[in-house]
Parts: structure tokens; sequence; C-alpha cells
């Protein structure tokens, strides 16, 4: 993937049945079939995951898990592992989302959780953004810990496979996404704490932003935001936005 921008397609709890999930899966196939200097890993809900992954036999789209159990079985109602997820072809896995967080996920949790998708070769997305933003600048220290944690039993020299993905809390949903100076800054900030606390492996973490990401603020995004990708909700379960989104970064950035 490298050198292409990488778009995350989190569909959440979308879509209600199969069926509509793989005409989803369809239109987005044919957005990214299009689409040379972009990557799409589809995180679909856990019951869509084994049907489209598996069932696909392309190269374009990889998979994501949403959220994932460290271990690799146990007495867990309702969860799946990290194992599972490895067997059905996903090779991502989404740690820590603000989603997750809010159901009671906590940095400790990712710890762990991050620690395991590496352990079984998955790429642990790492999701970190503060609530809100003060004049004082706390929300540093608020990533800061987040960061600190979800690394914390990372070896050395695996830190590079962990890819970040800044999620403001106040902008996920919304109808604005940060702008692009502000993500840039954040985007050194991340780079510096990594480095300071896992050394020179940290330059290279891939990190992606995401929160109210559409057509018209992607490409300046991944210009001028020290990006390498995007983590998209809404514009993805959307093929018409979606297509749209994926066409101003071809064309744009
Ligand atoms: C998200 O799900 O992480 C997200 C960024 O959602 P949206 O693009 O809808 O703001």
């Amino acid at each position: 993937m490298a050198g292409k921008h990488v778009i995350v397609a989190n569909w959440k709890m979308h879509p209600a049945s199969l069926r509509e999930a793989k005409k989803l899966f369809e239109a987005t196939r044919k957005i990214a079939d299009k689409a040379s200097r972009v990557s799409v890993v589809i995180a679909p809900p856990a019951l869509f995951l084994t049907p489209l992954s598996t069932g696909y036999k392309g190269k374009k789209i990889a998979f994501a898990a949403q959220n994932a159990h460290e271990g690799d079985g146990g007495a867990f109602t309702g969860d799946i592992a990290v194992a599972q997820v490895e067997d059905v072809k996903a090779h991502y896995l989404l740690v820590g989302h603000a989603e997750r967080r809010a159901a009671g996920e906590t940095n400790d949790d990712t710890r762990k959780k991050v620690a395991s998708a590496l352990y079984y070769g998955l790429t642990p997305v790492l999701c970190v953004g503060e609530h809100v933003r003060t004049q004082n600048g706390e929300h540093f220290g608020f990533v800061r810990d987040q960061l600190k944690a979800g690394f914390q039993s990372v070896d050395p020299n695996a830190v590079g496979k962990v890819i970040v993905a800044y999620e403001p809390v106040w902008a996920i949903g919304s109808e604005e996404a940060m702008s692009p100076r502000e993500m840039h800054e954040m985007a050194i900030f991340i780079r510096k704490t990594i480095v300071e606390l896992h050394g020179a492996k940290g330059h290279s973490v891939k990190i992606l932003y995401g929160g109210a990401v559409n057509e018209q603020n992607a490409a300046q995004m991944l210009q001028f935001g020290d990006v390498a990708g995007l983590l998209v909700g809404r514009a993805s379960i959307n093929p018409k936005e979606f297509a749209a989104l994926v066409e101003s970064i071809q064309t744009n950035s």
C-alpha cells in the first residue's frame, strides 16, 4: 500500500442486511478499481466480514474488523477474537474507535488489542482523539496518554506497523472537519510523541485523519494535513458520495 492514500471505510453498524452489504461492497469495489492512487480498506459489521472478505479475490480492497477481543477464544459472550478476524482474511483491526471508547473501552484495553493484532499479523489502526478543545492545549496531553497506552506493549521493532487514526471526537459525525493546518500540527505532535516514547521507528508511523471527511475536504486534507490517508464514516456508506470523494482524491491530491 506504500505511496497510495489509505482510505478506511468504516461502515459502523450499516447496512441492515447482507444483501445490502453485498450491494454496497460491489459499488465500493468498482470505485476502488478505478482509483490507482487510493487503497481502500473496508470495515464492515463483523457479521458481514466473512462473506465479503472470503468471497473477494481482487487485490484493491483490504478488510478490517471494527473491533475485536485481544484473546484467541474464551468465555466472552458477544465478542469476536483477533485470531478469528485474522482467520477470515481481514488484515486490519480498528482499535479504540471513539464509539468503542464511549461504550467503555479503556486505554489499557487498546494496549492489549494493539499488541494482539500485531501478534496475529494484523495491522492495528489505533484511533485517538480528544473530546473537546480549549485554549490551553489540554488536548495534546489527552492524545499523548492515548498514544502512550496504545503503544505500550508494542515491540520497538514493530512500532512502524501501527497506524494511528487521529479522530477528534468533536468532528466525528459533525458537519465540519478539522482544518488541514490543525491536522498538520497534530500530525507533528503524534510523530514527536511516538519518537520520544519508542525511538526513530516512530517517524514511519502512518497517520490518518477521520471526522466529517467528504468530497469537499478530502483532497485538501491529504495535500496539507501531513496524513497518509483518511478514515471515513458516513460518506463511505453512500456510493455516490464515496465515488465523488475518491474521485476528488484521484484528481486533486
Ligand atoms: C468515523 O466513523 O470514525 C467517522 C469519522 O465518521 P464520519 O466520517 O461520519 O464523521
